[in-house]
C-alpha cells in the first residue's frame, strides 16, 4: 500500500516527506494506521550518525494507532488477551526476540538482539518499506512510526482504551517509560530518601514525575535550560540547579546533608555523569540511561566508587516490560499523577524538521507528530 513517511537521509539533510510502499503484515506482525508518534533523543542519535545505521530510514519509535489489518496468528502473550483485532488502539515500544536468555528472564530491554531488532530494524524476510522499487531501511524499533502507517509485531504493541488521547500517550513507549522505569523499576528510592536527576528532558522529567509518586522528599534537577527547569519544578522537583554539572555535585551534597540516595543521568555528557556519582551518599546508586555517541568513556573517582559502596548501574528503556509498565503508567495518567499535556507539544508531520529544531534547542520537551489529517495517501 502507498504511505507517507518522513525519511532520514543523512546527518545534514532535513527530514523529507514523501510517498512510499509498505507491504503487508506478515505472521506475528500488524499494520497500524499511526495517529501520534512522539520524537526521542535516539531518533536524532541515529539521523546525526552517532548510532551508526545504513540511510535512507524511516525513523521513529514511540508511534500509536489503530490496527487496520493482522497478520497470519496475530496472538498477545498477555494473559488474557487472546488476539489483536483490527481497530485496536495501540501503543509501540521497543521489540525483543522473546527467545533469549535476557528475553525469558523478563528483561526484554536487555534481548541479545535488541541492537539488530530496534536499531537496525532487522526484520525476517526484508524491510517492508521501499521507494520507487528499492528498500528503504524501516522497522525501526519494530515499527517506524514516522509516517502514515506501521508494520509493528505482537511483540512490540500494546492495547490500550480507545478514549486516550493517543497524541499524548504515545511517548510512553520510550521516553516516559524510561525515566519513569528508571526510577520504579531499578532505583526504587524508599518514601523520603532523595534522588538528583541530571538533564530534565522527557525522560528526567519523567523520572522526576515517578520520584514524586514513590514519595522521594527531596527531588534535585540539574539542566543548563532555564525553562526546563521550570516544568521540571512545576512537576515535582523540590530543587533546580542551573548551570554546569561540574559544580552541581558539592550543592547537591549540601542540599541532602551528606549525598543524595540515587541519582539519573539522561546526558551522557561524562562531567554531569561524574556529578551523578560524585553526589551520591554511600551506598548509593547512579543509573545511567544515555546513548552519547559511539566511543563516549565515563570516569569516576575510585576512593569515591568504593570507599562509599557506589553502584553504577546501565539502564535500557527503564528495565520495563512494556506490557505491564504502560498500563501502570496510563493508571498514573488517568489519576492526574502523570501530566502529559505539561510537556508534550504536537506537529504535524510535515512539521517534523521545526520539532526537530525545538527538541534539539530544549524550546520544547516532548514533541509528538500527528499523523492524523494525512490519512491514506
Ligand atoms: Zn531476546
Ligand atoms: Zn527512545
Amino acid at each position: 500500500m502507498k504511505i507517507i513517511a518522513a525519511i532520514a537521509n543523512g546527518p545534514r539533510d532535513p527530514f523529507e516527506i514523501a510517498p512510499c510502499e509498505l507491504s503487508a503484515p506478515r505472521g506475528g506482525e500488524v499494520l497500524v494506521r499511526v495517529h501520534a508518534c512522539g520524537i526521542c533523543h535516539t531518533d536524532l542519535a541515529v539521523k546525526y550518525g552517532h548510532i551508526p545505521v545504513q540511510m535512507p530510514k524511516v525513523l521513529g519509535h514511540e508511534g500509536a494507532g489503530v490496527i487496520e489489518q493482522v497478520g497470519p496468528g496475530v496472538t498477545s502473550f498477555r494473559p488474557g488477551v487472546t488476539s489483536f483485532r483490527p481497530g485496536d488502539h495501540v501503543l509501540m515500544s521497543f521489540g525483543s526476540c522473546g527467545e533469549c536468555s535476557n528475553c525469558s528472564d523478563g528483561a526484554l530491554g536487555y534481548c541479545d538482539h535488541f541492537r539488530t531488532i530496534n536499531l537496525f530494524g532487522n526484520r525476517s524476510g526484508g524491510s517492508a518499506l521501499s521507494r520507487g522499487g528499492s528498500d528503504l531501511g524501516g522497522h525501526f524499533f519494530a515499527q517506524s512510526a514516522f509516517a502514515s502507517h506501521a508494520i509493528a509485531t505482537t511483540r512490540n504493541i500494546v492495547k490500550v482504551d480507545a478514549d486516550l488521547p493517543l497524541d499524548l500517550v504515545a511517548p510512553l513507549g520510550c521516553g516516559i517509560q524510561t525515566g519513569m522505569g528508571s526510577v520504579m523499576n531499578v532505583l526504587r528510592p524508599r518514601a523520603g530518601t532523595s534522588i538528583a536527576v541530571f538533564g530534565v528532558g522527557a525522560v528526567g522529567l519523567s523520572a522526576i514525575i515517578a520520584a514524586r509518586i514513590v514519595g522521594c522528599s527531596t527531588i534535585i534537577a540539574v539542566d543548563v535550560v532555564p525553562e526546563r527547569l521550570r516544568v521540571a519544578r512545576e512537576l515535582g522537583a523540590t530543587h533546580a540547579i542551573s548551570g554546569r554539572a561540574e559544580n552541581s555535585a558539592a550543592e547537591i551534597t549540601e542540599l541532602t546533608q551528606g549525598g543524595a540516595h540515587v541519582s539519573l543521568d539522561t546526558t551522557g555528557v561524562p562531567a554531569a555523569v561524574a556529578s551523578s556519582v560524585n553526589c551520591l551518599r554511600a551506598r548509593g546508586v547512579s543509573a545511567q540511561v544515555a546513548a552519547p555517541p559511539r566511543g563516549t568513556m565515563y570516569a569516576a573517582e575510585a576512593s569515591v566508587v568504593v570507599g562509599r559502596g557506589i553502584s553504577i548501574r546501565g539502564v535500557v528503556e527503564g528495565d520495563a516490560n512494556p506490557q505491564l509498565f504502560i498500563p501502570r503508567m496510563i493508571g498514573f495518567f488517568r489519576e492526574g499523577r502523570l501530566p502529559l499535556d505539561k510537556f508534550v507539544k504536537t506537529y504535524p508531520l510535515a512539521r517534523i524538521n521545526e520539532a526537530v529544531d525545538d527538541l534539539d534547542s530544549g524550546r520544547v520537551v516532548k514533541p509528538v507528530l500527528t499523523m492524523v489529517e494525512i490519512g491514506s495517501a
